[in-house]
């Protein structure tokens, strides 16, 4: 392994202090992993700004900006800044609040006053295909009931 591979150094700081510690060291490989994977995170990339998105709101912790693909005349998807594989990881209830706080604003903005709809893709069945949480906001026609 080479010298300046943080798990590398970790692993040997921990054994030559005479305390390794086998769930430190996990943790720290754990955080080494995904902050990996989180490099190649398409939202990531958007809210750090590497990638290129038409932004509404930007705040410190969460942004809106237009879907790429839009479904309806106003699409718009709200997420938090920081990375979280989906509705199933996130637990911090400011941020939850935040976020809602956030589709209220996205919507005042847009002018959405005749209403809205949200969705939250999660997982395989919920037919979520991006992998950092997202919420998308729908507007400016009327939607149908039950979604497909
Ligand atoms: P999901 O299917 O995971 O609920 O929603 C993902 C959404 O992200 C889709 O509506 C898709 O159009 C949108 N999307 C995928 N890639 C990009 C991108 O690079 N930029 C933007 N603005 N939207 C994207
Ligand atoms: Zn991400």
């Amino acid at each position: 392994m080479p010298p300046n591979n943080p798990i590398f150094a970790a692993e040997q700081y921990y054994f030559f202090q005479g305390h390794f510690d086998i769930k430190k060291f996990l943790k720290l490989y754990v955080t080494y992993d995904l902050s990996h994977l989180m490099e190649n995170c398409l939202f990531c990339s958007i809210a750090n700004g590497t990638l290129e998105s038409k932004i509404i709101i930007k705040e410190k912790n969460w942004i809106s900006f237009w879907d790429a693909n839009p479904v309806a005349p106003f699409h718009a998807l709200i997420i938090p800044n920081r990375h979280y594989n989906s509705l199933n990881e996130l637990e911090d209830p400011e941020l939850y609040s935040e976020l809602i706080q956030g589709v209220k604003k996205t919507a005042q903005k847009e002018n959405l006053e005749n209403g809205y709809r949200i969705v939250i893709n999660t997982g395989t069945d919920g037919g979520q295909t991006v992998s950092h949480l997202h919420i998308h906001l729908l507007g400016k026609r009327k939607m149908g009931w039950p979604p497909g």
